[in-house]
C-alpha cells in the first residue's frame, strides 16, 4: 500500500466499519466536505445510519461481504474497537486503503499485548499478570497483590468484562463470572485523576495532540470530562510525548486517544489506547478549532491535520439512558444557559447506561465548565 495518498476529491466514498455515534460525527464532518459515506454495521438503527448515504448490515466477520462492500469505497476506517482485526487485515490485504491500519486495532485489542508494546516503548503502565489458570491466578496474587482488577484480556469496553477484587476468595469467583476467557491482573492503582490525550497523525508522521482532558468514571463508564485538564505540566507533557511514541511506533494514520492515571508524586500510567476518537474527546466538537472527527477525516482522506487550539475551557457529561422512558425533556431549560450545547445520537431505547448524547458546556475554567454542565445535566430528565 502507497505510504502516500494523494488527497480524496470530494464526492469520494468513505466506509465506516461500525456504526455508533463516532461514525455518525464522523460522517457529519465528512457530508460537510462533500464526500460520501457507507456505512456497515448489523443495527437496522446504527446511530451512523440515519446520516449516512447507505447502510449494510452485514456481521464485521463475513469477510466476503465486508471485502464486496468496500469495493465502492476509495478508504475505510473503523470507529468500533471489537471490529475483528483479521477483517481489517483482509480489506488491506485486498488492497483497501484502511486508516488506521490493522496494527493499532490489534494491538488496542488485547490488554497484553497493548501493555507490553507501551512498556517496550518506554511508557508504563499498572503492574501486570496474564492469567490463563487457577495456577496463574495465585501466581498473580503474589507478583502483583491485592487489591486487583481482573479484566478480560480481549472484549471489553466501558468498564465491561471486569472485576475489582481484595481477597483470592474474590479473584477465584470473579474468574468464574468472567467465563475461564484469558485475563488480565492489574494492580488497582490509588490514582489522583484519569486523564487522556487525543492525538491525531497523518500519513507523513505529523502529529497534533488536543488539550489533555480530565476524565471521572462510574462503574468503568465514563462520566465527565474536563479540558484542559488541571493536572502538572510535567504530567502533561509525558503523557504527550508517550501518545506521539506509540502512535508513531503504530504507525496510526487517524486519531488515537491515550487513557492515563496521574499517581501522587506526578507519575503517569497509561491504561488504555483506542484507535479512534474517543468519548473523552468529545469537547472538540464545540472548543477546538478542529473537532477530533475533523482530524481523523482529514487524515483518512489525506487532507493536511488542522489546528487543535482551543478557546477557554469545556466540559462534557455524558447523557447516558437510565431504563425509565426514551424520551428527554428539559432540553429548553438546559440549552437557555449560555454555553451548554447538546448532541443527541438518535437512539430510539435509552436503556439503562446507554450513551444517549452528550452535553458541553464552555467557560472560562474547567471548574467553571463542569459546574455549568452538571447545572444543565440536572434540568434533562427521561420520561
Ligand atoms: P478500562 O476499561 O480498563 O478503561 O477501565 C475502566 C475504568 O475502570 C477506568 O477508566 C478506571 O476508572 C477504572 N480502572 C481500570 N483499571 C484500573 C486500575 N488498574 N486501577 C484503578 N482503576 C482502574
Amino acid at each position: 500500500m502507497s505510504r502516500r495518498l494523494r488527497p480524496l476529491p470530494p464526492g469520494s466514498t468513505l466506509g465506516i466499519l461500525g456504526g455508533g455515534q463516532l461514525g455518525r460525527f464522523l460522517t457529519l464532518e465528512a457530508r460537510s466536505m462533500g464526500y460520501r459515506v457507507r456505512v456497515l454495521d448489523c443495527d437496522p438503527h446504527a446511530p451512523c445510519a440515519q446520516a449516512a448515504h447507505a447502510h449494510a448490515r452485514v456481521p464485521f466477520d463475513d469477510i466476503r461481504a465486508v471485502l464486496a462492500w468496500a469495493k465502492d469505497c476509495a478508504a475505510v476506517t473503523y470507529e468500533f474497537e471489537n471490529v475483528p482485526a483479521r477483517t481489517v487485515l483482509a480489506l488491506e490485504k485486498a488492497g483497501v486503503i484502511v486508516r488506521p491500519s490493522s496494527l493499532p486495532l490489534s494491538v488496542s485489542q488485547d490488554r497484553l499485548v497493548e501493555k507490553e508494546f507501551a512498556l517496550r516503548r518506554g511508557v508504563p503502565v499498572a503492574p501486570f499478570a496474564p492469567v490463563r489458570s487457577s495456577e496463574e491466578l495465585e501466581s498473580a496474587a503474589k507478583s502483583v497483590g491485592f487489591p486487583a482488577l481482573l479484566k478480560t484480556v480481549r472484549g471489553g469496553y466501558d468498564g465491561k468484562n471486569q472485576a475489582r477484587v481484595s481477597t483470592l476468595a474474590q479473584a477465584r469467583e470473579a474468574r468464574g463470572r468472567l467465563g475461564k476467557h484469558p485475563l488480565i491482573w492489574e494492580k488497582k492503582i490509588d490514582f489522583l485523576k484519569e486523564f487522556s490525550i487525543v492525538i491525531a497523525r497523518d500519513a507523513a508522521g505529523r502529529t497534533a495532540a488536543y488539550p489533555a482532558s480530565e476524565n471521572t468514571h462510574e462503574g468503568g463508564i465514563l462520566v465527565s470530562s474536563a479540558a484542559p485538564a488541571r493536572i502538572p505540566p510535567r504530567a502533561r507533557t509525558r503523557a504527550e510525548n508517550a501518545a506521539r511514541t506509540l502512535a508513531a511506533a503504530l504507525d496510526l494514520v487517524g486519531v488515537l486517544c491515550a487513557e492515563f492515571f496521574l499517581e501522587k508524586g506526578g507519575s503517569i500510567l497509561l491504561n488504555e489506547l483506542a484507535p479512534r476518537p474517543h468519548n473523552s474527546g468529545h469537547y472538540t466538537l464545540d472548543a477546538c478549532r478542529t473537532s477530533q472527527f475533523g482530524q481523523q477525516l482529514r487524515a483518512l482522506c489525506g487532507l493536511p491535520l488542522g489546528p487543535v487550539s482551543m478557546r477557554g475551557a469545556a466540559a462534557m457529561l455524558n447523557i447516558l439512558g437510565e431504563g425509565k422512558g426514551n424520551l428527554l425533556e428539559g432540553e429548553e431549560e438546559a440549552l437557555s444557559l449560555p454555553g451548554v450545547r447538546l448532541h443527541l445520537y438518535g437512539k430510539k431505547e435509552a436503556r439503562s447506561g446507554r450513551k444517549m448524547g452528550h452535553l458541553t458546556a464552555l467557560a472560562s475554567t474547567p471548574g467553571k465548565a463542569l459546574s455549568l454542565a452538571r447545572r444543565a445535566r440536572k434540568l434533562l430528565r427521561w420520561a
